[in-house]
């Protein structure tokens, strides 16, 4: 089972964060440090702690944070314009948060490749 994190606390509202999307299987809120002008972070409500520890049976809860990225764009009106979606691994992907999360940045042109 995945350790305990920041993201869990905020999951039982123990925290506060600028919550924008919730349902039974997801959570979206801003990031508390953004890189672009919209910066969300989504997550599962399930801990999952990286990209290597889905199983078969989370692949369509992984789905469903790409879902909700979609729907998320749609609502806050810049799904035609763009954006990224990125979900860190380990030291090297850059992960620090090991409950794993999809960034969704917007409202600039993002530079690639990423370093
Ligand atoms: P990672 O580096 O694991 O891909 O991304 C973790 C992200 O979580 C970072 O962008 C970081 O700013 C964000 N973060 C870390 N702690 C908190 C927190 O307590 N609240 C919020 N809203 N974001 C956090």
């Amino acid at each position: 089972m995945a350790e305990e994190t920041i993201f869990d606390k905020i999951i039982r509202k123990e925290i506060p964060a600028d919550i924008v999307y919730e349902d039974d299987l997801a959570l979206a809120f801003k990031d508390i440090n953004p890189q672009a002008p919209v910066h969300l972070l989504i997550i599962p409500k399930q801990a999952i702690a990286t990209t290597n520890d889905i199983s078969k049976e989370q692949r369509e809860l992984v789905g469903h944070l790409y879902w909700v990225a979609g729907e998320i764009a749609r609502e806050q009106g810049f799904a035609e314009q763009g954006y990224r979606t990125v979900m860190n691994c380990n030291e090297y992907g850059g992960q620090t948060v090991y409950h794993i999360h999809v960034h969704l940045l917007a409202g600039k042109p993002l530079g690639w490749p990423p370093y």
